[in-house]
């Protein structure tokens, strides 16, 4: 198997710093399409950091980074490929980040209208059935404010589901909702898993971790410290950090 020519992420040797703090070293890091990567570790440890590398809305100052084909390079060379991976790689956020003033379903339109050049009724018609798949179709008028956490969660997973992303990367994405809301939106996110989404999860969530990933990385003070499938990486890790960080938060 050609792996290189499959891998939708090439990360090799990434390093990231913010002034003089080393946040990733050496970071390897390959993801092949419909894979469910999870990333786990301490706060402060890097997961958002990396993340954000992959869609380049962090600068990184050495090491190569290819998604889905387009170079990124480091500290900030990289031109017209950062266009194109930000708009096929969908982001969603731990605060949900919609447009305040704009209603539900002029959220999930603005972008493919504006970016992708759609025409209002068919981005209209691409949102309504995003809406109805994450479970909130009766919501298209209302604004933001007017929803709960998790139905925002809905929206903003609906939002980004709309420009046909090639990968999907979430931060924390159920970790500002109240305890009641986090299901609905796992359930959104685990029925796009189904359907072979790639996706890179961070998520302190360790059921749906093990449920869904294909893969589990655990980052420790900006290095990958261990990682594997679900089953080896939380029943029988191999390094003693990634054991004491587990047996902090099972
Ligand atoms: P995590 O998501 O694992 O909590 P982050 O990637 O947010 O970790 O942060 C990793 C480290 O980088 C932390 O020490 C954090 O304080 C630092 N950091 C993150 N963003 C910035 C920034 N914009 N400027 C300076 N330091 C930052
Ligand atoms: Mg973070």
């Amino acid at each position: 198997m050609n792996d290189n020519a499959q891998q939708i992420v090439r990360m090799q040797q990434l390093n990231k710093h913010f002034g003089s703090l080393h946040v990733l070293k050496n970071i390897d890091m390959h993801i092949t399409p419909g894979e469910v990567v999870v990333v786990i570790g301490a706060s402060g440890s890097g997961k958002s950091t990396l993340i954000r590398c992959i869609n380049g809305l962090e600068e990184f100052q050495s090491g190569s980074l290819e998604v889905d084909g387009n170079e990124l390079l480091p500290n900030g060379k990289s031109g017209q490929a950062l266009q194109t991976i930000r708009t096929e790689v969908g982001m969603v956020f731990q605060q949900f980040n919609l447009f305040p003033h704009l209603s539900v379903i002029d959220n999930v339109t603005l972008a493919p209208m504006k970016v992708r050049g759609w025409n209002r009724s068919d981005a209209l018609e691409a949102a309504k059935r995003l809406l109805d798949r994450v479970g909130i179709a009766d919501q298209a008028d209302k604004y933001p404010s007017q929803l709960s956490g998790g139905q925002q969660q809905r929206v903003a997973l609906a939002r980004a589901l709309a420009m046909e992303p090639r990968l999907m990367l979430f931060d924390e994405p159920t970790s500002a909702l109240d305890p009641e809301m986090i299901g609905e939106v796992l359930d959104a996110m685990r029925e796009l898993a189904k359907e072979g989404m790639t996706m890179v999860i961070v998520t302190h969530e360790m059921g749906f971790a093990r449920e869904v990933a294909d893969r589990v990385v655990f980052i420790h003070q900006g290095e990958i410290t261990e990682e594997g499938p679900p089953e080896q990486l939380f029943d029988k890790p191999r390094h003693e950090r990634t054991q004491s960080f587990l047996a902090r938060v099972l």
